[in-house]
């Protein structure tokens, strides 16, 4: 899911193009020493990085996951009532090395009623969609099981009966439970037979109808995944996404026919009914969600990409308005589709449908397996990337979220927050590092600054390591899930090397494809591959809310012989210049993040000092005999933390008058917690 990225992107804009003008009139030396760090230490132009050759070891043919499930789905859509009935065949494959007599569904369209867990929360701490100032009809969604056979062992529908396993609500009815008379032997297939009728709402959380659109997300009953020893089926959440096993689909859809189509998988046939309709019948393999869409307007735009392992048809539905920006769509999924396969791995599958929502659906900016949704609107100045932004992210849940599938519910950051920094990594790569947000009319924004800045409104309020539903708010879950986690592993790059994250983010990416990894299964690859012990990063940057923020408090230089004339010393040049300065520069820690960090120090004579502090101890002095003063230090000068609060206080110049500095300095601060605040605010 992408952030709500038009309003940002206009915010940013105006905020920094005010800014840079504001930087020009009071240049000051202090101000350009604190300017945001942006400038990345290495290229990360296509073929700079070094990338391990691997073989590829998947094909289309053998399956790629476990194949847990099957869903055999025949559903007929009424575009008038916005309802799905549908028949649901879902085979299970017992893999869990036990007998199971229990299972759960997720029934995620009834989430979109008043008293559900979802509405509760977004009510009370925010939502990405903040819809529920007043409650009205079109917003009811639900998803009714009307009846439920498990083959072999009769109709148990009456057994159904609704769980709250977070909270205890029960008025919640978005996990169902079903016990079986007899369980299911470990290795054993089950057969469910499903019967169901979805009232689709309006569109929220990226589903349901608008005008005569529709996105078909979490439509259908879905098992949820036994892992490490139990049944995960968690409620709908207001700011959690998904989680499910991976397996076959095949998914018949039948819609009138003056409807465009689109969903995961692949088209296997389409065949008009008599009465008006038409059956569009989907195939897909590997993979563990399945969403579609219908509008009569689309515009269809088709392509060939030729992947690592054969050619993808990739397919855009375009909302007629905005035709004109197909191939922008086009070019920004080639881009992306050329920088993921050759840094992190092949995308396997046959098929990518990129759809551009009806305007003002709520539907934007969403991932499902082979399908996602875009954003844009009628303005969209080429400068202005918000267009490649949104379909960079959602590319990237291919393999954040689609092959690498963490649990959305509980490791939010390992899907959102690592595509997040593979989105600036690919961003930077295809339209520069520093522009990659905006390029337009003087003004520039980088995806990498953008990201901090969402981070550090929120920057102590939660830790990366929690359940996506148990932060202190939606903009807090938002500013940690995406923004923290960009900025930390872009700050792992200046610990561990970028070479190195590249290989480990490689490495991570082919291990973990079609399974479920947990966090330590992301660090302990970092710490494999880098060989280095990490913890006493992780425990405070993953697992801890603790908070950098670093600064060059002061600076003092002294002659050694001060107690003699002054001012003969200044009418005589020679005397000037022999005379021997006592200097210091302080470096304080203010807050409870340690890491070791680098400062340059400046001389009067031009020479330039590097010095290292641990930064265990709250502060530290460097002190210096020389026939020349220090006249600036700058913190971490190759700008390689991400994750300081305040990098304005991480330089000091020692003249000229500092006084106009302060100002900016107080306008920066203003700027930056406001945007990030709107960030964190909008995000999700
Ligand atoms: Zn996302």
């Amino acid at each position: 899911m992408r952030r709500q990225v038009l309003v940002l992107g206009l915010l940013l804009a105006f905020n920094l193009a005010v800014l840079a003008s504001w930087r020009a009139l009071t240049a000051a030396p202090q101000a350009a020493a604190a300017a945001p760090a942006v400038v990345a230490p290495a290229s990360t132009a296509p073929g700079a990085l070094s990338i391990p050759d691997t073989t590829l070891a998947i094909n289309s043919t053998t399956p790629m996951s476990q194949r847990v499930v099957h869903y055999e789905i025949d559903a007929k859509y009424d575009a008038a009532k916005h309802t799905v009935d549908a028949t649901e065949v879902l085979t299970y494959h017992n893999l869990t090395g036990q007998a199971l007599d229990r299972f759960p569904f997720h029934l995620y369209q009834n989430a979109f009623q008043p008293k559900a867990t979802f509405v509760r929360e977004a009510k009370l701490t925010g939502s990405r969609d903040s819809r529920y100032q007043k409650w009205e009809d079109k917003l009811y969604g639900s998803e009714e099981i009307k009846s439920l056979e498990v083959v072999g062992q009769g109709d148990l529908t009456k057994g159904l009966h609704y769980l709250a396993p977070d909270d205890g609500n029960k008025d919640d009815k978005t996990v169902a439970e079903i016990q079986l008379p007899k369980p299911i032997a470990p290795g054993a297939f089950v057969q469910f037979k499903i019967a169901f009728h979805d009232q689709m709402p309006e569109t929220q959380a990226r589903s349901g109808w608008k005008r005569d659109f529709l996105l078909g997300g979490q439509w259908f009953p879905k098992v949820g995944v036994w892992w490490h020893g139990k049944w995960n089926c968690h409620q709908y959440h207001a700011t959690t996404e998904f989680f499910a096993d991976f397996g076959v689909f095949d998914v018949k859809l039948t819609v009138p026919q003056y409807e465009v189509i689109g969903a995961s998988g692949v088209q296997v046939s389409s065949v008009d009914n008599s009465d008006g309709t038409k059956t569009v019948t989907y195939h897909g393999d590997d993979i563990h969600d399945f969403a579609w869409t219908v509008s009569p307007r689309y515009k269809v735009r088709e392509a060939v990409y030729q992947s690592q392992m054969g050619p993808i048809q990739l397919r855009f539905l375009m909302q007629p308005a905005h035709w004109s920006q197909a191939a922008r769509h086009e070019k920004i999924t080639r881009d992306t589709l050329d920088r993921f396969e050759r840094w992190y791995g092949p995308y396997p599958y046959k098929s990518l449908t990129v759809v551009d929502p009806e305007p003002d659906s709520a539907a934007g900016g969403m991932e499902y397996p082979t399908f996602i949704t875009g954003e844009t609107s009628w303005f969209a100045p080429d400068g202005l990337h918000l267009v490649e932004l949104v379909v960079e992210h959602e590319f990237g849940h291919q393999y954040w979220y689609g092959m690498v599938a963490t649990n959305e519910f509980e490791d939010a950051w390992m899907d959102e927050g690592i595509n997040s920094y593979t989105e600036v990594k690919v961003m930077d790569s295809i339209l520069g590092q520093g522009t990659s947000i905006l390029k337009m009319a003087g003004a520039t924004v980088g995806e990498r600054e953008g990201q901090r800045l969402s981070y550090t409104s929120a920057a102590d309020l939660d830790a990366m390591a929690q359940n996506a539903y148990d932060y202190y708010s939606s903009g807090s879950y938002a500013g940690i899930t995406y923004g923290k986690t960009a900025s930390v592993l872009l700050t792992l790059e200046g610990i561990i090397g970028e070479d190195t994250m590249q290989k480990a983010m490689h490495a991570y990416f082919l291990k973990y494809r079609f399974t479920h990894p947990v966090k330590e299964d992301f660090l302990k690859t970092i710490e494999e591959v880098s060989g280095r012990d990490l913890r006493w990063y992780f425990n405070q940057a993953v697992y801890g809310s603790q908070v950098m923020d670093y600064e060059v408090s002061r600076i003092e230089s002294i002659p050694v012989n001060w107690y003699e004339d002054k001012k003969d010393r200044k009418k005589d040049k020679k005397a000037e210049d022999d005379t021997v300065y006592e200097s210091s520069v302080w470096l304080r820690r203010k807050q409870d993040f340690v890491m070791p960090v680098e400062v340059e120090i400046k001389f009067s004579n031009g020479e330039k000092v590097r010095e290292r502090w641990d930064g265990q101890s709250r502060w530290t002095r460097f002190a210096y005999q020389k026939k020349a003063k220090v006249t600036s230090a700058e913190l971490d000068p190759d700008h390689t933390i991400q994750i300081d609060r305040n990098d304005f206080n991480n330089s000091f110049v020692v003249e000229p008058n500092p006084k106009p500095t302060q100002k900016l300095s107080t306008y920066w601060l203003f700027v930056t917690q406001w945007i990030g605040q709107a960030l964190a605010w909008w995000a999700v």
